[in-house]
């Protein structure tokens, strides 16, 4: 059964990262379409004012917490969260597991040339891995059906969405019955990393819970979208209290 906590109404599921593994397992061996999204405290902000973002994260097969935030407002609440997940750890091993199984997986997004590096970088370590197709993030609505039936030809079983929060995540809710894929999960700045035009933070900053902060440092006019952190903090702190 599934274990889930919500967050200011926001399903989130109680997993660590194996378990998150497992239930990718088990969305590879049926037909149909299974979706992952990897939400922090900023898109659960966001869903509180956004019912198609909302709707979309409900309908999700797996939603795992990416952000310590969470886990902080888990804590709060006694609601059992104790480790955060992260989208980019979930990726690799997902990635890890394509490599052994020979699936294949198709990424859509980043801008033009990110995708390529990506995959590029993807098969040096993982050279058993089908790549089934890529394609930047920057089209044009007019040309979605062409990346929908490009998708769907590929045969891809995972497609990887990076087109930012919350775009990624309403992009797959709105394309839910077109994907013909086995799972689709929103990856957001994963491909950059991926590609290398962006750096993950080191370890110290992802044990010390200070991801968010090493990417303030590096990306600074992020400051604005990241003023919502203190926010959802303090409102996790009303909403206890009473
Ligand atoms: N992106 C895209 N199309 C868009 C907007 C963004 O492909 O219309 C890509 C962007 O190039 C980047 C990725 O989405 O590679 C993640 O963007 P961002 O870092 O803003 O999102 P987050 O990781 O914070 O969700």
């Amino acid at each position: 059964m599934r274990d889930q906590i919500k967050i200011m109404d926001i399903p989130i599921d109680k997993v660590n990262i194996e378990e998150a593994l497992d239930r990718v397992k088990g969305f590879l061996i049926e037909d149909t379409l299974h979706v992952i999204y990897t939400p922090n405290p900023e898109i659960v902000m966001a869903a509180q004012g956004d019912s198609v973002l909302k709707e979309a994260i409900e309908g999700a097969d797996l939603v795992i917490p990416d952000g310590i935030g969470l886990i902080y407002a888990s804590k709060i609440m006694k609601t059992g969260l104790t480790q955060r997940v992260s989208g980019i750890d979930l990726m690799g091993e997902m990635l890890n597991l394509c490599n052994r199984e020979k699936k294949s997986i198709y990424l859509l997004g980043g801008k033009p040339g990110v995708a390529q590096l990506a995959c590029e970088n993807i098969l040096k370590k993982f050279p058993s891995i089908q790549v089934a197709g890529k394609q930047d993030g920057y089209f044009k609505e007019g040309e979605l059906p062409r990346i929908i039936q490009e998708i769907n030809d590929s045969k891809a079983d995972i497609l990887f969405v990076a087109l930012g929060a919350p775009k990624q995540e309403k992009w797959i809710y709105s394309n839910y019955d077109k994907l013909k894929v086995k799972i689709a999960m929103g990856v957001g700045g994963c491909v950059d990393i991926w590609a290398g035009t962006a750096k993950r933070a080191p370890f110290i900053y992802q044990k010390l819970g200070m991801e968010w902060f090493y990417r303030l440092l590096k990306e600074p006019w992020r400051y604005r979208r990241m003023m919502v952190l203190p926010k959802f903090m303090l409102k996790i702190l009303l909403d206890k209290s009473h």
